[in-house]
């Protein structure tokens, strides 16, 4: 045992130095030293295949040599942050590359994903009333839905746990069933600005929602002007197979939020917007200080460039396939696997026992997986990773289910 310097006595089994981190997260025992590729290496130099890409972030997995290199040239201009006050070249570049790569006419750019929601909500407020009228002002969510923890993005977010210790939450947000009787009632245009989709609930259980479901959800927001935000952030930047998740589902939204594997594991968000979302807004509607500066847009710039090439989503495409049918076979063979969902890089599979008591095996294995639920496991490999060590991480997979 050890006295702390506030009295508190804590386990000298436990390295003491975590007890400073807010208690906000169960981590798991290894300490990552180094990555390289695919994998993660412990302080004993034991390797880990990462099926999990720090939660879809890593998609270039680690170590990757051209992020290494879109760094150093950029830190080459000693611009680290400029304000949004200024133009810069980095910015733009990518903002134009988003653009090109896209329905969109205008991006905003911002430092993480629930703050990329936060913003798309306040560009559909702000559209709404400039369309219609003070009262236009509503954001419906879906069941299931998960949209980060901010108090906006967190009423939109279908977690009672994650909700009940941090009401009230912020107003005029509402989430509902994913059937298209219940949205015909909530989606009422008089008073709904948006309505916000995943269109692959990722930790909702990584749900694919139906391209017909989802049509019929353009059509009707079309209809009665209500901006439809895409939430890209988990399946969006390739993970699908496509560079934007909406073309997976052969649709046009108003808004795209992205994040996660952006700027290749530096943080920042962002939205696409459609260019009458874009004609709405204007200078002082909304603001950050580091959204979008020029070290962390270089590293982007690379990322999107990387991201977007077709040979890559192409094979994420084949991979995918391959990959779900792989996991659908072992689901017979092991008949510890109750279902499987998913497409690209993104899966699911509901497990007969507690998800969390697999992830522990994979550990021993050499394997990070992680859940989307009490009973599903959620795969989420980076986009570089092809079938030996795919093959090779669904043997491990097979080894800790059936372990
Ligand atoms: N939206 C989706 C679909 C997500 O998966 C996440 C994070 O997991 C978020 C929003 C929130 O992103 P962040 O954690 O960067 O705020």
């Amino acid at each position: 045992m050890t006295s702390t310097m506030n009295g508190s006595v804590i386990s000298s089994e436990q390295p003491a130095r975590e007890f400073n981190l807010l208690g906000i997260y169960n981590r798991a025992p290894m300490t990552f030293v180094r990555g390289s590729g695919a994998y993660l290496f412990d302080g004993s130099g034991k390797a880990y295949l990462d099926f999990a890409s720090g939660i879809a972030v890593n998609a270039l997995g680690y170590g990757d040599e051209g992020i290494r290199g879109a760094m150093e040239q950029a830190i080459g201009s000693g611009l680290i942050h400029v304000s949004n006050l200024y133009r810069t070249e980095p910015a733009e570049r990518l903002a134009h590359a988003l653009v090109e790569n896209s329905f969109a006419a205008a991006v905003f750019f911002c430092n993480s994903g629930a703050e990329a929601n936060e913003g798309a909500f306040k560009f559909a407020r702000k559209w709404a009333r400039s369309i219609g009228s003070n009262r236009k002002t509503g954001i419906v969510a879906l069941r299931g839905g998960f949209h980060g923890r901010l108090f906006a993005s967190l009423a939109a977010t279908d977690r009672p746990s994650y909700r009940a210790p941090f009401e009230p939450l912020a107003g005029g947000v509402a989430i509902c069933e994913r059937t298209l009787a219940d949205l015909d009632v909530a989606l009422d245009g008089e008073t709904v600005a948006a309505l916000i989709v995943e269109p692959v609930q990722g930790e909702g259980g990584v749900r694919v929602l139906d391209a017909a479901f989802l049509r019929s959800l353009r059509e009707i927001t079309a209809e009665r002007r209500i901006a439809l935000i895409f939430d890209e952030i988990q399946c969006g930047l390739g993970r699908l197979g496509t560079f934007l998740a909406c073309e997976s589902f052969g649709i046009v939204p108003d808004m795209v939020t992205l994040a996660k594997p952006l700027a290749g594991g530096l943080p920042m968000g962002a939205v696409l917007v459609s260019r009458e979302i874009g004609d709405a807004m204007a200078p002082g509607d909304h603001g950050t200080t580091f959204g979008g500066g020029p070290f962390i847009a270089s590293v982007a710039e690379h990322v999107v460039e990387r991201l977007s090439n077709p040979g890559l989503l192409a094979s994420i495409r084949t991979d995918g396939i391959w990959f779900g049918e792989q996991l659908h076979s072992m689901a017979q063979r092991s008949g510890r696997v109750r279902a499987v969902r998913g497409m690209g890089y993104m899966w699911g599979i509901d497990v007969i026992e507690k998800a969390s008591d697999v992830v522990e095996r994979g550990w021993d294995a050499g394997l990070l997986v992680i859940t989307a639920g009490d009973h599903t496991l959620r795969l989420l490999p980076p986009l570089i990773m092809r079938r030996a060590d795919l093959e090779r991480g669904l043997g491990l997979l097979e080894q800790a289910l059936t372990s």
